[in-house]
């Protein structure tokens, strides 16, 4: 087990003010109890690990918990599980048991005033463009593809990647507008990583590459990622995203492990050599009292950001000064009650130019809404912390209601309760030249021998639930395999 330490980390733990009592102790610290988090600590657990998973909120589940409000609960953004990852399904699917149903994928997209499968296919994209922008975009395409094939370049951000992807008319045309609107700057500000990383790959473009590497012109350039999106079973719960979580804690508890909630993680210390971490502190937010606990182990996944503040000056500054370029765009949901039977005719629709990005109708993947006959509108924004849309103001409820009520969904009197979810941490921004700063923060983890910073926050990347279980199970089993055993269930994929 791990000794004292004899460094203080955020100036909570000292050699004068030692773990308290035996039982603050424990084998492997988890920071954080989202997904990623949850799945770390029941691999663990499953093998015989002592775990403490210590978790900020009242409940488990990070982005992917349910909110529960009046009668109903809401999620932050409808979360469904993809059974992409056999390992991680099969396990989920045990532990939910009949809490768990299913729902066949019916995501829509609202473009040029009709509504089309997400995402967005050849066929219907021609459909919203007239033939004269079409051919504007195709010859665009064309000349891009053309140009960088001869004169291949690293785009220099966002915008340049898309371009090289896209060609420019269609950039102008279909990404421009909508990249600033979501983001709240211009792709210019934006990485090219988050291209190659997270936009999902418009399938239209993917026809007309088709046909141009028919006639020899093949695109080396940028490539995006494939869309999680297509024709598949989801998988959820009657509470919506609730139940997953909670089933995940309670069966990690059930196996003996701890799961402390109310416990905002603010220091790490390390040994001597700042080679070893060898506890982890946190306040309770209730109380506002602070604990420590001796631990060998830490899988990190709270915001890397956070993570680094609670080395307090054990982390040099300039890495210090790295993380808090590791910015988060934060998202507001407007979780509403609302008087009416059914809503949409979807599971969700994309908008591009409205008040919000997305609205899902949770009931039509079989949430219980009470009373029965209304419905639960998830209506999704991206924000800033502080703003009209995170203070819920006048202005900003005026705007969304009146697109949901331009839309055909409900009509503000309709509406009968309005429930902010809010989060900083919606998205990772990846700035123009968040890379280097990325890798130097990662470097300073990655020499402490004993720690492991992972997840969709911990690593500062956007997987979707199954990969950030996956990321969890590999953190985990990377102590397993260290400490001499492992949990015997490997990546399917
Ligand atoms: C709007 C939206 C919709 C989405 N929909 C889907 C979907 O349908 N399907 C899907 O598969 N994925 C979806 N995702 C992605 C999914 O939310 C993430 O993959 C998943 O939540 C990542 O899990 P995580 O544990 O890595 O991070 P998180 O879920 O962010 O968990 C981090 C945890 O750390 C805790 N924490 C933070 N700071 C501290 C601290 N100081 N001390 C202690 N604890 C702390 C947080 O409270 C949180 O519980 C969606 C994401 C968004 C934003």
């Amino acid at each position: 087990m791990a000794a004292d330490s004899s460094k203080t980390a955020g100036g909570t733990l000292s050699a004068e003010n030692p773990p308290s009592t035996p039982a603050d102790q424990t084998e492997v610290a988890i920071l954080g109890g989202g997904p990623c988090g949850l799945y770390a600590a029941l691999t663990l657990a499953k093998a015989g690990r002592k775990v403490t998973l210590i978790e900020k909120e009242e409940v488990t589940g990070g982005l992917a918990r349910g909110h529960k409000r009046g009668e109903n609960f809401y999620d932050l953004g409808v979360h469904m599980l993809h059974a992409f990852d056999q390992g991680v399904f099969e396990a989920v699917k045990e532990i939910m048991g009949e809490e768990r149903i299913e729902v066949p994928l019916n995501a829509k997209i609202k473009w040029a005033g009709s509504f089309y499968r997400y995402p967005l296919q050849f066929g219907d994209m021609v459909k919203g463009m007239n033939p004269f922008v079409l051919a504007q975009c195709c010859f665009g395409l064309l000349a891009y593809q053309s140009w960088y094939k001869l004169r291949p370049k690293e785009p220099k951000d966002a915008e340049e990647a898309l371009i090289q992807l896209y060609g420019k008319p269609l950039y102008e045309f279909f990404f421009k507008e909508f990249t600033t609107r979501y983001w709240g700057f211009p792709p210019t500000q934006l990485s090219a990583t988050f291209i190659t990383t997270k936009m999902p790959r418009l399938s239209a473009v993917d026809v007309i590459k088709k046909m141009l590497s028919k006639i020899g012109i093949k695109d080396n350039s940028v490539h995006a990622v494939e869309s999680a999106l297509s024709e598949e079973t989801l998988h959820y719960s009657r509470n919506g995203a609730e139940a997953m979580p909670r089933l995940l804690a309670e069966e990690i508890e059930r196996l003996g492990c701890r799961v402390i909630r109310h416990a905002d993680v603010v220091g790490v210390s390390l040994d001597a050599d700042g080679k070893r971490a060898t506890a982890v502190s946190y306040r309770d937010t209730q109380s506002g009292d602070e604990h420590t606990i001796a631990c060998d182990h830490v899988i990190s996944t709270i915001p890397i950001k956070n993570f680094l503040a609670a080395f307090g000056d054990q982390a040099p500054e300039d890495v210090r000064d790295s993380a808090e370029f590791l910015k988060t765009k934060a998202i507001t949901i407007y979780g509403l009650l609302v008087k009416k039977e059914r809503a949409i005719d979807a599971l969700y629709i994309y908008y591009r130019d409205k008040a919000f990005h997305r609205v899902g109708e949770p009931k039509n993947a079989g949430l219980l809404v009470n009373p029965p006959d209304h419905t639960v509108l998830i209506v999704e924004t991206t924000c800033e912390v502080g703003d009209a849309k995170w203070n819920g103001e006048e202005s900003a409820r005026e705007a969304i209601f009146a697109d949901l009520e331009k839309e055909g969904i409900c009509t503000p009197d309709e509406i009968v309760e309005v429930n902010l979810l809010r989060t900083p941490h919606g998205y990772p921004i990846f700035g123009l030249g968040f890379e280097p700063h990325l890798e130097k923060v990662n470097a300073f983890v990655g020499g402490i021998e004993n720690v492991q910073t992972t997840g969709r926050q911990g690593g500062f990347c956007y997987p979707n639930m199954h990969k950030a279980m996956r990321m969890g199970a590999n953190a985990a089993d990377h102590i397993l395999e260290a400490t001499g055993s492992d949990s015997g269930e490997k990546a399917t994929h």
